[in-house]
């Protein structure tokens, strides 16, 4: 039985004392279970990747036997899936999973209900790290907030007045204009914020200024004790993150930024960089919460399994 000794009132009354949950990440190459306590304990965890092959039968399998391994004969009150690719989270459908085309059409909501008899809630795994961060992290008690991805992959979810910014069609802000005439993404279009604020940016561009081998901002650190040059790609890196989070900041205002990812290891040399340039492009909103940068306390790899867990909690509770 889980240790749901920390567990604050507004889990317990979401779903109850003894209540489990079941948090699922489906990626391309593979799927992670985890059985979570409704304080965000992960008590058991499973994965397993996905064999070479297109047959959909066998992925669904594949998926079925580790959810079920992992899950069975626990007390569930949910399930929550947070998956890559297309997601219709009003049917629990996967449209389309890149690199992985056997999943399309697969009703995993469906088919996971059936199998564990307990409702099973489904949506992308960018998205519901916010769910993560607004039950078991920094966002708890908090109406509204942005959870930022950083490293290779680039966006945010958004919790605003309570309720997770999910328009059929959003996306999670990668793709926003940053420069006009920038550089090409990889979806066709030019100066998206992708182009300038992703691990892929900070390594190419540390080589175009010979500064060597650097993957990512904890390297970047290193190196900036004692290169000016570092220094230099650090404030650069720091200001092309805070580029994309100032036109979140001028629109809605979410005050609490919850930084995953790459850019989290920075700590305040890093971090306190972004906040100071978000702090600079509303300083007129002197009546309005000043904007906060600060690094997840949760695992990297537990981030999606936690947003899953949240999403049943969010689901059930209504909040
Ligand atoms: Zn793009």
């Amino acid at each position: 039985m889980a240790d749901i000794s920390g567990a604050d009132a507004r889990h317990l009354r979401a779903v109850g004392p003894e209540a489990l949950i079941g948090g699922v990440e489906l990626l391309a190459g593979s799927v992670r279970v985890a059985l979570v306590s409704p304080s965000g304990v992960i008590v058991r965890r499973a994965e397993q990747d996905f064999p070479a092959t297109d047959d959909p039968q066998m992925l669904q399998r594949t998926v079925q036997d580790t959810v079920t391994g992992c899950l069975a004969g626990s007390a569930l009150c949910g399930v929550g899936v947070a998956s890559a690719g297309l997601v219709d989270h009003t049917t629990g459908v996967l449209r389309r999973i890149d690199d992985q085309p056997g999943f399309s059409g697969y009703p995993i909501a469906a088919s996971l209900t059936r199998l564990l008899d307990c409702p099973v809630f489904v949506d992308h795994r960018a998205r519901l790290q916010v769910l993560g961060d607004r039950w078991f992290g920094h966002g708890a008690g908090r109406a509204s907030f942005a959870s930022v991805a950083t490293g290779d992959t680039l966006g945010l979810g958004l919790l605003y007045e309570g309720k997770v910014i999910a328009p059929l069609g959003g996306r999670s802000g990668a793709h926003i204009t940053v420069a006009v005439g920038g550089r090409r993404c990889s979806c066709g279009n030019l100066g998206c914020w992708k182009t300038i604020a992703t691990s892929t940016w900070l390594r190419q561009e540390a080589t175009e200024r010979g500064l060597g081998s650097i993957g990512g901002v904890g390297d970047l650190i290193v190196a900036a004790r004692q290169d000016t040059g570092a220094r230099r790609l650090m404030a650069d890196y720091a200001d092309n993150i805070a580029v994309g989070l100032s036109s979140v900041q001028h629109l809605l205002a979410p005050g609490l930024y919850i930084v995953h990812g790459d850019a989290a290891v920075g700590g305040g040399a890093f971090l306190g960089r972004i906040e100071e340039r978000l702090r600079a492009v509303s300083e007129w909103a002197d009546f309005a919460e000043r904007p906060r940068v600060v690094a997840a306390d949760t695992a990297a790899d537990d981030v999606a399994l936690l947003g899953g867990a949240g999403l049943v909690l969010s689901r059930l509770s209504g909040q």
